[in-house]
């Protein structure tokens, strides 16, 4: 095994980390890394990483990014992330055998509730809550309500345009848009822009992408991609190089796969009015930057990509899968609305104005506790 480099010192703040544990268990093979970032809302939500390269760096920024995110769409929940180190793609018994042992290592870290993540599933979960009986993103046999089956962060992510077009005189309908990553959350986007009448004109996954200037058929394009395992198989479009998605001449652009796709290199080319962060920091933080000086409109992750989570704290609280789509609506559209309105009237940053907005409720939050672990 090779050993941890651990330098999350640099990061304590007037939010967090309240808790940062590492778990280690030689016999199994396990090791983890959790961060408990703030509890001033409630016990902490947020996901397992299960990756090889999971590091505690990258599990406390994802743990502040749950902090925001759920502060922001208004959960009685702090904020935390976890990582086990280890590779995703092994035989399910090893895994299950992990994420057991994962599950009864936090049993005490009662202020942690887990959920799925990248590597992780709602089957996971179903090990978790047979351990420990704490967590959320169950199956549906457990009472769980499938975050990702119903579309919830896409859905979340169709709202959030609805209404920031407003702000640069569009209406979603006759939009033109271009999704990179068409997975979970990019198909469910797709899926319900369409119906709002937008215009599909690119779409991406892992293995390429394709264009077509007149629009495609948002759900033939979903059963492509289920059936063939990709969008390249979708007939009526022609194929283009995967990254040249991002690229795409259209009104909205939705990121909805890996971080930092957008960055400096690429930036310059980047040619879409607004762009909806469907995955978390798809977007280096530098290129924010020089999109908001080129005018192109970006609603952030935490703000936009909500749906997931407030699906899972819906579940939680004993919510009914009915009064997702509702609960999800009313948080993302006003949080969109708050932060383009600090945009425009204060003269922000999109990226500055969601983080003031998320810090100011958890500082508030933290007010009223007098310990804060
Ligand atoms: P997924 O694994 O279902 O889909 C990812 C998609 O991106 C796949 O189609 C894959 O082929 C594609 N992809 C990967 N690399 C690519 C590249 N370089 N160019 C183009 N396409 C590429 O994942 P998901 O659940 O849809 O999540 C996508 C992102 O959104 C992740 O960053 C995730 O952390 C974030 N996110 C997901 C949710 C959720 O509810 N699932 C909630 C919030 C944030």
């Amino acid at each position: 095994m090779e050993p941890c480099t651990y330098v999350v010192e640099n990061y304590y703040d007037d939010i967090g980390p309240a808790k940062v544990v590492h778990v280690y268990e030689p016999k199994i093979g396990l090791r983890g890394i959790i961060c408990i970032d703030n509890i001033a809302r409630g016990p902490a939500i947020g996901g397992i990483r299960m990756a090889p390269d999971v590091t505690t760096t990258e599990v406390f920024r994802l743990a502040r990014g749950m902090t925001y995110k759920n502060a922001a769409a208004g959960l009685r929940h702090g904020g935390g992330k976890s990582g086990i180190i280890a590779d995703p793609k092994q035989p399910e018994e090893r895994r299950e055998e992990l994420i057991r042992a994962f599950a009864r290592a936090i049993r005490d870290l009662k202020d942690y509730i887990p959920g799925p993540d990248m590597g992780t599933n709602e089957s996971s979960m179903g090990y978790v809550y047979d351990e420990i009986g704490r967590c959320l993103g169950l199956p549906r046999s457990l009472g769980g309500i499938p975050l990702d089956e119903i579309g919830a962060t896409g859905y979340g992510c169709c709202c959030s345009a609805e209404v920031a077009v407003k702000y640069i005189d569009l209406e979603l309908k006759g939009a033109t848009v271009a999704i990179q990553g068409f997975g979970n959350v990019g198909k469910a986007a797709a899926k319900f822009l369409a119906e709002k009448g937008a215009i599909l004109v690119a779409a991406s996954d892992i293995d390429g992408a394709v264009y077509n200037p007149d629009g495609m058929d948002a759900n033939e394009l979903i059963d492509v991609n289920i059936s063939t395992g990709s969008v390249i198989n979708y007939k009526n479009a022609k194929q283009i190089p995967r990254e040249k998605c991002l690229e795409t001449e259209c009104d909205i652009l939705i990121p909805a796969a890996r971080p930092d796709c957008i960055n400096m290199k690429n930036v310059e080319q980047i040619k879409c009015k607004l762009i909806v962060a469907g995955a978390n920091i798809p977007i280096s933080a530098e290129a924010e930057k020089v999109l908001h000086d080129k005018n192109i409109l970006q609603v952030p992750d935490f703000i936009a990509n909500a749906g997931g989570v407030i699906c899972g704290a819906v579940e939680y609280h004993g919510g009914h899968e009915k009064d997702v789509f509702g609960v999800i609506k009313t948080a993302v559209s006003t949080n969109t609305r708050e932060v383009l309105d600090r945009v425009y009237k204060k003269k922000m940053s999109p990226r500055d104005a969601a983080n003031q907005l998320a810090r100011e409720r958890v500082l508030e939050a933290m007010n009223y506790r007098k310990i804060h672990i």
